[in-house]
């Protein structure tokens, strides 16, 4: 079983300037230390001091997991030398691209309590992480196929920032409400899936 830990909570706000927005980067601690979406690359020294908050190094990290492949969810993906890259439906060692059929819909399994699961909608690679732990049942990291709780009740708050492709994310979301406890999304605070949905 996996703990949990959300090393930053993600974030997204309209700004003069234009959107201002970081991911949430989330920690599995457990079996295979897992980290999922890395910020922006200047977040590096930040990102290191928390997982050392942690007693975690970098070199610890067995797999890096970017839910997609957009520059906010990508960007310290250098830190983790040791570790497999899993970046949307691409996966990854050093020079090494390994074939999986995540556009068929099958799923990557890590080990027993944790699996990589195809949920396109907010771009068409999009992968999210589903993973047993010890005091919330079953957690997904979603990135932006949840935007942030509030998008449960105002779907525009996921359309506006999305490649267009609704229904397939609608679906996909619908799916993941299905079967898990609690979300982290893209761009908020982990959240509790509301009974009804089960
Ligand atoms: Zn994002």
């Amino acid at each position: 079983m996996y703990d949990v830990i959300v090393l930053f909570d993600g974030y997204s706000e309209n700004t003069e300037m234009g959107s201002c927005a970081n991911c949430s980067c989330v920690l599995l601690k457990g079996k295979d230390n897992i980290i999922v979406d890395t910020l922006t690359p200047w977040d590096g020294e930040k990102l290191q001091q928390k997982l050392w908050n942690n007693d975690i190094n970098c070199e610890d990290i067995k797999y890096v997991v970017c839910t997609h492949g957009h520059s906010d969810h990508t960007g310290c993906n250098y830190l983790f030398s040791n570790a497999k890259l899993i970046v949307g439906f691409s996966i990854s060692s050093r020079d090494l691209y390994f074939d999986h059929d995540f556009a068929g819909g099958k799923p990557y399994i890590i080990n027993e309590f944790v699996k990589v699961i195809p949920t396109p909608g907010h771009t068409l690679e999009d992968v999210s992480v589903i993973v047993e732990t010890k005091d919330r049942g079953l957690v997904a990291i979603t990135g932006d196929l949840f935007e942030k709780e509030q998008d449960l009740s105002d779907d525009s708050l996921w359309k506006s920032v999305g490649s267009g492709h609704d229904d397939m994310q609608q679906e996909n979301r619908n799916k993941i409400l299905k079967q898990v406890d609690w979300i982290v999304p893209g761009h908020g605070p982990m959240f509790k899936v509301p009974d009804h949905y089960k």
